[in-house]
């Protein structure tokens, strides 16, 4: 009996942390290689070992998704050593929320350039192996991690949550496109996931509003968006789980 994505190949960007982190770990759990992504280095090391002691098997770079040039290595560089990818979780992001008024431009600009340019640059790379690889096997993924923010109203947070609208909206139109070449595209629309994401919140009222929902709500773990992309991942090549919007079931 093989495992569900025996012989896949998958690419998860983000993969040092939360969300990306756990995935990796479910798609090794179901049979597929993984290429882990992100800048620490050394927090890739330690999952790709985890992923290897557990039977997978995984290959970490260290990269950063703004710099396209990295982007472009590191695709060669999958390409290279494991033929290309036919699984990509374009999840790396940044949440940065601050009342419009402060002009925090700095924090702007880091969530366009990591979840707009970013997801961007993640896209082109790959892209072309995913096609490569659909037209050989008659499947492969395009999963990214946008947001409930994407869809609800949320104060302060209109910049992250425009960037997430941005992916929510780029992902309907590359499904459009490219699901005539077999690649399926999947937005992932997440509510309140306990990560580091909360870490790099500076502001607050956006701290004192995430403490309050700590309190109240029961967030959602990452293994549970792991899970879901595993799911969407082993299902038939004919069903596309255009997108999922999985929330914490206390978060309004
Ligand atoms: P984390 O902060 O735990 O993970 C973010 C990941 O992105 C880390 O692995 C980080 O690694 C990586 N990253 C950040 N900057 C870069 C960069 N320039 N290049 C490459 N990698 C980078 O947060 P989550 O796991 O929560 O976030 C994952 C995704 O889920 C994000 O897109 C987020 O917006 C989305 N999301 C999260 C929700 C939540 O409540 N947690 C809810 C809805 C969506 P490193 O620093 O090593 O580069």
């Amino acid at each position: 009996t093989s495992l569900p994505l025996a012989g896949r190949t998958a690419v998860v960007t983000g993969a040092s942390s939360g969300i990306g982190e756990a995935t990796a770990e479910e798609l090794a759990g179901l049979g597929a290689r993984v290429v882990v992504l992100a800048r620490r280095a050394e927090r890739l090391a330690a999952l790709a070992d985890r992923i290897e002691r557990a039977g997978g098997t995984a290959l970490a770079i260290a990269a950063d998704v703004t710099d396209r040039v990295a982007v472009r290595a590191a695709a060669d560089r999958v390409a290279a050593e494991l033929g290309g990818a036919d699984l990509l979780f374009n999840n790396a992001g940044v949440m940065l929320p601050a009342p419009v008024e402060e002009v925090a431009v700095d924090q702007w600009q880091r969530q366009i350039d990591l979840n707009v340019s970013g997801l961007m640059n993640v896209i082109g790379a790959f892209t072309p192996q995913l096609v490569a690889a659909a037209a050989e096997r008659g499947v492969a993924d395009l999963v990214n991690t946008s947001s409930i923010a994407a869809q609800n109203i949320f104060p302060t947070f209109a910049v992250y949550s425009a960037t997430k609208a941005y992916v929510t909206h780029l992902s309907r139109h590359l499904r459009a496109e490219l699901g005539a070449k077999h690649v399926r595209v999947s937005t992932i629309e997440p509510g309140i996931v306990g990560t580091e994401l909360q870490d790099h919140v500076t502001d607050r009222g956006a701290l004192d509003w995430l403490a309050g929902s700590r309190e109240t709500v029961e967030w959602l773990v990452p293994g549970d968006i792991a899970r879901t992309v595993g799911f969407l991942a082993a299902l038939p090549p004919r069903v596309n789980l255009q997108q999922v919007t999985v929330m914490p079931t206390g978060q309004a």
